[in-house]
């Protein structure tokens, strides 16, 4: 990491502690901030996060794969492309009826948003049909909806937009740089294609990138400088640590240090300080500390799930085990979602405010019993 003059550290600090919403971001300043000293870099992210959201509620989001594996690009981190053999089976598009079930079971664990990921190039005028449906029927479950269906045209995204699609997700993966390395059946170029389709259409971009694919530092710098240089900036933006599948070309790559995945947070959150940033992909393998640094860093939504969420999802049940622990709390689905709702929204408010409950009782126990331990001391 290179290292950070004392004057242009001044200048980030005092540009973090502003929170300021910029565009033009210079990868130099963005590594400065990367090279503050770690408990410098996450006071500022901190605070440029209480400037702007509630520090203790976080989004959270399911994810459900709606149609799995044979996915004609290549990238290299990827289980479902077709390039390579991961041992994952190929499934067709899901029926409308399974979505809008799991859908369903997704609000009752909780979650506010559902997201639909299609393993294509991009989606195919039959297939569209379907998918808009299906962006109909869960918007009418009182869900904020995201899809990622690969690259978007002008019409598809208008379409999407018309059936209620609130946000979609195209992620950028990497830095300008070393985008080749990881994809070359599409370029950054197409990327950010898709991504102006998405917002000329009215709907919330979801765009971020996934650490700890060989990059060099400069990558990580120069793939949130391009998300930060959208404008506005990306309304979620996923922070995903690889997850290193057998099969692909990444399986062996070199682990990345926990504590720079953590600047990472911190510096997406200083330089978007109103986006949601999520805590994504890799989550499962993150233990208790970091995710709770990584919230610290400024991080406010995650992903419970890509599979069916039941009560007894454990998942479903470390992550609330978690929240309780922390004293955070399920961020409640807008309002303006709420309304659309026509299929049982006051169920969603009562599920959400059981959750609260039941964080709230949870710390109460701590509490008693912090007050027994100090009493026996
Ligand atoms: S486009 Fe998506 S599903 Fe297809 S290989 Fe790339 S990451 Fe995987």
């Amino acid at each position: 990491m290179p290292p950070a003059s004392h004057e242009s550290r001044a200048a980030s600090l005092t540009l973090a502690s502003r929170g300021e919403v910029r565009h033009d971001w210079t990868v130099e300043e963005i590594e400065a901030l990367f090279a503050l000293p770690f408990n410098d870099l996450l006071f500022h992210a901190q605070q440029v996060h209480r400037a702007h959201f509630d520090p203790n509620a976080v989004q959270v989001s399911t994810l459900l794969s709606i149609k799995t594996g044979a996915c004609p690009e290549d990238c290299k981190y990827c289980p479902q492309s077709g390039h390579y053999n991961t041992g994952l089976g190929k499934e067709k598009l899901l029926e409308v009826e399974k979505v809008v079930e799991q859908a369903r079971a997704a609000r009752k664990a909780g979650a506010s948003r559902f997201c639909m990921g299609a393993a294509w190039k991009s989606p195919r005028e039959k297939d569209l049909d379907v998918v808009l449906e299906m962006v109909r029927r869960v918007k009418a479950l009182g869900l904020e909806t995201c899809m990622t269906l690969g690259m978007v045209d002008t019409d598809q995204a208008g379409r999407l937009a018309e059936a209620g699609l609130d946000y979609y997700n195209h992620n950028l993966d990497t830095s300008p740089e070393y985008y080749g390395e990881i994809i070359t059946t599409r370029t950054y170029a197409d990327r950010l294609e898709t991504l102006g389709n998405v917002r000329e259409a009215g709907m919330k971009v979801c765009s971020g990138g996934i650490l700890g694919m060989g990059e060099a530092p400069r990558d990580r710098a120069a793939l949130l400088q391009q998300l930060a240089r959208l404008e506005p900036h990306p309304e979620s933006v996923p922070i995903n640590m690889l997850v290193k599948v057998p099969g692909t070309p990444l399986e062996d790559v070199e682990d990345l240090d926990p504590i720079e995945f953590i600047r990472a947070i911190a510096v997406a959150r200083i330089l978007m300080p109103a986006s949601h940033v999520r805590l994504s992909a890799g989550r499962e393998q993150m233990n208790e500390s970091t995710q709770a640094l990584a919230f610290l860093a400024g991080a406010n939504s995650i992903f419970y799930g890509d599979q069916l969420l039941t009560t007894s999802n454990p998942q479903a049940e470390q992550d609330r085990a978690l929240f309780a622990k922390l004293g955070l709390h399920p961020e409640v689905v807008e309002k303006s979602a709420r309304e659309t709702c026509t299929d049982d929204a006051r169920q969603q408010a009562e599920l959400e405010a059981a959750l609260v409950r039941r964080s709230a009782a949870a710390l109460d126990a701590r509490a008693t019993e912090l007050a027994y331990d100090a009493a026996q001391a």
